[in-house]
């Protein structure tokens, strides 16, 4: 029996305050429980999904299983909690909107007025309750993203208001992660912000039973009792979310503070100490590393970090298994292209680089001779998804003498396409239409990737692309020293993994196998890069 238990986590005073690593957390303290725990992002933006957001303001486009294009926040709660999430997990406006619509158009409302209020909430609360029904959760975590007192937000959070009602006290917990500033000229910890936003938060009827403030430092007691007052909650349920050195702290330092034992009384849980010695270990290794390697990431989002954060977190993984820490050169592939930076500036210093994904013809030129550079210089590279294909473009025109080869994506007239669009994809509508989620991948026995899988024959890794190596280019590619080492399962003439004889490492993956890397378990290639880099460092 499963005990359909919701807790709703709102944000106040600004974004990015880490709602979605508190939620993770909070997460991973009731699984640790031996509680069987989902978690939803809701995203109040119109959009259906985020693969068609430019991850220059939103972050990195986080690809489920099942293929949807989601908020990065799916990855936290996947990385937290080791599952794997639907894009169901992920709701925004713009699908509660699509839906309702659709069935006006049918006539399901039976001519009723169609209004936010009861259908757009009923159809959030219904959405909710199926994930919840879904995973069989005893708890389900729902995000709601955005800050109180968006007007976007709105019907979210009269939906979330409307299940406490109808779900009872015992059954449903808000929590409000809300920031802290301190005054730097007096070193004070300011709590209006939070009072105010509590406020607003009560004006749409809704009371938090707990406040996590996120602040640089604990609360002092006098802050603490403060937002306990103002803010109607007994002080046990302030907690801090202060800054740490990594994410993967935040679970430990809020259990310390008692989160576990809060939530355990106020939902009428039985209190289990959570295990949580693994996952304090991986700390602790993290922290600790014995040796720094510098990575260059070359890519052309890298003013915002938050475009490659799965990829970085992967490196994470490794990195503590390893005991290394990767100090990351991130390199604007665009500086290269136009000579702004020299590759000596760019890489001789690195230990090992990653050519990261990507779209369009920014920077392409600058990759490539990235690419280049690391295949002479015998120095580790990983080539990802984009990073894949201009890695088999520099083969082509650099190994195999065809002049101006190119993907078609940005060359539609090379003489070459050796990257190139195939049968079956399309290009009339962007949302949805690439090729997308976990895939089955057939791994070529005795090839560096057999190795870097152990052996395993058949992989599952996750797409997000449109274009594919051309077949017509494979045999000339392979008499020039590449090796196809991973093609699909469902259709051998689609490539999955290249890489290069006579190298220490150079691999290239269509696939994004930094999704499916945990803390605990890092992405096999991830780990085969890193390994061979801190060897070699
Ligand atoms: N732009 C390339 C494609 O669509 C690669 C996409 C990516 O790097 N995620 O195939």
């Amino acid at each position: 029996m499963v005990l359909e238990k919701y807790i709703f986590v709102t944000g106040g005073v600004l974004s990015s305050v880490g709602k979605g690593t508190v939620t993770a957390s909070i997460g991973l303290i009731l699984k640790s429980m031996g509680y069987s725990v989902t978690a939803i992002k809701i995203d109040p933006y119109i959009n259906v999904d985020a693969g068609t957001m430019n991850p220059f303001m939103h972050g990195e486009v986080y690809v489920t299983e099942d293929g949807g294009e989601t908020d990065l926040d799916l990855g936290h709660y996947e990385r937290f909690l080791d599952v794997n999430l639907s894009k169901k997990n992920n709701i925004t406006t713009g699908q509660i909107y699509l839906s309702v619509i659709e069935k006006e158009r049918k006539g399901e409302y039976l001519g009723q007025t169609v209004q936010v209020i009861p259908h757009i909430t009923n159809e959030i609360k219904e959405r909710i309750k199926e994930i919840s029904r879904l995973y069989h959760a005893d708890i389900t975590l729902v995000e709601v993203g955005g800050t109180v007192g968006d007007i976007e937000g709105l019907p979210f959070l009269e939906a979330i208001r409307q299940m406490r009602l109808e779900h009872g006290l015992e059954n449903t917990l808000f929590i409000h992660v809300a920031l802290v500033p301190i005054l730097s000229a007096t070193g004070e910890q300011k709590t209006k912000p939070v009072q105010h936003s509590v406020q607003e938060l009560r004006r749409i009827g809704i009371q938090p039973d707990a406040i996590v403030a996120r602040c640089q430092r604990m609360l002092e007691p006098e802050a603490r009792r403060k937002i306990a007052l103002y803010g109607n909650v007994p002080e046990e349920a302030v907690f801090t979310s202060y800054d740490v050195e990594t994410i993967y702290e935040v679970p430990l330092i809020l259990k310390e503070q008692g989160i576990d034992k809060y939530i355990a009384k106020r939902l009428g849980l039985k209190y289990v100490e959570p295990k949580l010695d693994e996952w304090r270990e991986f700390v602790e290794m993290l922290k600790e590393p014995k040796k720094h390697v510098k990575i260059g990431m070359v890519g052309k989002y890298t003013k915002l970090k938050d475009s490659y954060l799965s990829i970085i977190e992967a490196l994470k993984h490794s990195a503590a298994k390893l005991r290394v820490k990767p100090v990351l050169k991130w390199i604007e592939a665009t500086d290269i292209e136009q000579g702004k930076t020299s590759l000596e500036e760019a890489l001789s210093d690195v230990n090992g680089i990653i050519i990261l994904p990507g779209f369009g013809k920014r920077g392409v030129e600058g990759k490539i001779k990235a690419i280049r550079y690391a295949r002479e210089n015998k120095i580790p590279l990983l080539g990802i998804c984009f990073g894949m294909q201009l890695s088999v473009v520099e083969i082509a025109r650099n190994l195999a003498g065809l002049e101006r080869a190119h993907t078609t994506e940005v060359d539609p007239h090379t003489p070459h396409p050796v990257i190139t669009l195939l049968k079956g994809q399309r290009l009339d509508r962007l949302g949805g239409t690439m090729r997308l989620g976990a895939q089955p991948i057939k791994v070529i026995e005795g090839t560096m990737a057999f190795k870097i899988y152990d052996g395993e024959k058949i992989v599952y890794e996750r797409h997000r692309h449109r274009y594919e190596v051309n077949p017509k280019y494979i045999d000339i590619l392979e008499k020039a020293g590449l090796r196809v080492s991973g093609v699909s399962l469902d259709n051998p003439e689609l490539v999955e993994f290249i890489e290069l004889r006579n190298h220490p490492f150079f691999f290239g993956s269509q696939p994004h196998p930094e999704f499916k890397s945990r803390p605990l378990r890092p992405a096999p290639i991830y780990h085969a890069f890193l390994k061979t880099v801190s060897y070699r460092a």
